[in-house]
């Protein structure tokens, strides 16, 4: 890389080191490559196409899905002395036309585009003629309906730009890549021939816990977690405006210095509750998930979903919001799976696919809450990482789990996906190892396979259990190409030629768990807390802030 763009990493930006990949990512684009990115929250994706945006001549096109993302970005590269400009729906006619001639001459490095102004003609063809260096798509796991914030205008992106400029390098860069999105956004922008760089989602200094969520019992929790955090910031994520209030005062009345956050609050009540928690007058905001995308508060020591969300994919970037900074960061869920039940009731009037689509996000969301498996074993698999060991950091790894005898149910399992020709799903697998002849069962000649039926004895949610974990333990992998078939891996036939003693491990059964016996989280060398390093990092942030007229987490 040229000295250039490291001097310009320092000088600009402030940084004196690239972090991850963000350097032969950097590096890749300036050679005019098409890069894809897959990065988690936090890691610094941003970077990967400011900098190059800034040593390039033109204008680079970021386009971004909201509107209030986009705004703090354009405010922050403003303020450390960069053109940076916005067009999207909130501008008038003349502040839109002062942009475009900004852009026209050549002065704007960064150009930020909402996907509706960018399909508009008027735009298009104003595009057409400005001097652009790239286009960069971020979030770029809105393109696909797999995914959990699918914006259907971001699937018209590729042609439109094609339009403007058909040989622009193109990056684009997301948080939320399971292999089924990853696949989907390449495909649908053509992208895939570009470079992948996929960094590891193992955030290790984050400690995942859940817990059951009974009545009084967890509100009680609640507040004890939060207390033993005095002084610290916290997140608590609720589905519902009603609840987030309900929870806001819960913890007012017991002395917690909170405040909620939600889209029905009035703007300016909604913008000073942000403000006072990223400056630290408050401790705790209690929020819809319409807080967090796009805030950079290093220090949150913890975020608690009092509720559970949607999807695995939402759930780890809200948790990902913790321990930014490297330091500790606890991840407490509140389960019960009526909770499921409702979500999936609040979306009976959504076309069908639509439903079947979020339907299968809230089971694997079940399944995390449920599983006994290590919970950083369970995420990575669902982002398509495998992970060996237990991690040692999390509830499930920290207590005494009911272990037992795997090798025949894997055997049984394993036969079933043989027997039908690897043709099936999860839930179809289960109900031909319990011989229930569903409409589907039968149409493959069920009666036939030795293994019809042969698990009747053990009910139907263990075996969804140990399919899932013969996944994790890379016996079984998700064919993405036709739509999410099991079939065997080479580690998966071995087994079969030569079956040998595997641990599984029991779900949880929240009804009958003792919700106080949660296990004490451990304080692990390297990501101990550590009370003077954070007070140090904290003046350090304050100093750099103000030597750039930012407060102090802007
Ligand atoms: P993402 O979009 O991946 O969630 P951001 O781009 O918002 O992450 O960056 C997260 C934080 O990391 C920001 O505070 C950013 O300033 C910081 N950051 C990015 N790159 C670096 C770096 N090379 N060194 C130090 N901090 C960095
Ligand atoms: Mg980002
Ligand atoms: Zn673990």
């Amino acid at each position: 890389m040229e000295e250039k763009v490291k001097s310009e990493l320092k000088k600009i930006f402030g940084f004196s080191q690239f972090r991850g990949n963000q350097e032969p990512i950097v590096d890749n684009l300036l050679s005019q490559k098409n890069t894809f990115v897959i990065m988690p929250t936090g890691a610094g994706k941003s970077l990967c196409y400011q900098l190059p945006a800034v040593v390039s001549d033109g204008t680079a096109i970021v386009i971004s899905p909201l509107i209030a993302l986009m705004k703090n970005q354009v405010d922050q590269l403003n303020a450390i002395g960069i053109n940076a400009h916005f067009l999207n729906s909130t501008l008038n006619k003349s502040e839109a036309t002062k942009v475009k001639n900004e852009v026209l001459s050549k002065k704007t490095k960064l150009l930020y585009v909402a996907p509706e102004s960018l399909t508009k003609e008027e735009n298009v063809t104003f595009l057409k003629s400005a001097h652009l260096s790239f286009v960069a798509i971020d979030e770029a796991h809105c393109i696909s309906e797999w995914g959990h914030d699918f914006r259907p205008e971001y699937r018209k992106i590729k042609s439109i730009v094609a339009q403007i400029a058909p040989n622009l390098p193109i990056i684009a860069l997301t948080a939320t890549a399971t292999p089924k999105v990853q696949q989907d956004i390449q495909r649908n922008l053509q992208m895939e021939e570009a470079d992948l760089f996929k960094s590891s989602f193992n955030r290790t200094n984050l400690y995942y816990e859940v817990r059951p969520k009974l009545k009084n019992e967890s509100k009680k929790q609640l507040i004890k977690f939060i207390k033993s955090h005095k002084g610290k910031s916290g997140i608590i994520y609720c589905l519902s405006r009603k609840k987030v209030e309900e929870i806001a005062q819960l913890l007012q009345v017991n002395q917690i210095n909170a405040a909620p956050y939600h889209a029905g609050l009035e703007s300016a009540v909604r913008i000073k509750n942000q403000d006072d928690f990223l400056n630290e007058e408050l401790d705790v905001i209690v929020a819809t998930i319409a807080f967090g995308m796009g805030i950079d508060k290093p220090d949150v020591r913890y975020v608690i979903h009092y509720d559970v969300p949607k999807s695995l994919e939402g759930y780890y970037q809200e948790t990902g919001r913790a321990g930014r900074d490297g330091l500790e960061g606890h991840c407490l869920m509140f389960y019960k799976y009526e909770d499921i039940v409702k979500l999936d009731k609040f979306n009976k009037d959504k076309p069908v696919t639509e439903r079947e689509n979020a339907r299968v996000l809230l089971q694997e969301m079940a399944a995390y809450a449920e599983t006994g498996v290590c919970r950083r074993k369970f995420i990575l698999n669902y982002f398509g990482e495998t992970f060996e060991k237990d991690c040692g950091y999390c509830d499930n790894c920290k207590r005494d789990r009911e272990i037992f005898e795997g090798m025949t149910y894997i055997q049984t399992a394993l036969e079933a996906a043989l027997q039908t020709n690897e043709r099936f799903g999860l839930e179809h697998l289960v109900k031909v190892i319990i011989g229930e002849p569903t409409e589907y069962v039968t149409s493959y000649k069920h009666d036939q396979l030795p293994v019809f039926g042969k698990g009747k004895e053990v009910p139907e949610k263990y075996w969804t259990s140990i399919i899932r974990q013969a996944m994790i333990f890379d016996l079984l992998e998700k064919d993405i190409e036709s739509f999410g078939v099991l079939k065997l891996t080479p580690k998966g036939k071995e087994f079969i030629e030569a079956p040998y003693s595997v641990n599984l491990y029991k779900d949880h059964d929240y009804a009958t768990e003792d919700p106080s016996s949660t296990p004490d989280v451990p304080i692990t060398a390297g990501i101990a807390y550590d009370e003077k390093l954070f007070e140090l990092l904290k003046a350090e942030r304050k100093k750099v802030a103000k030597s750039k007229g930012l407060p102090p987490y802007v």
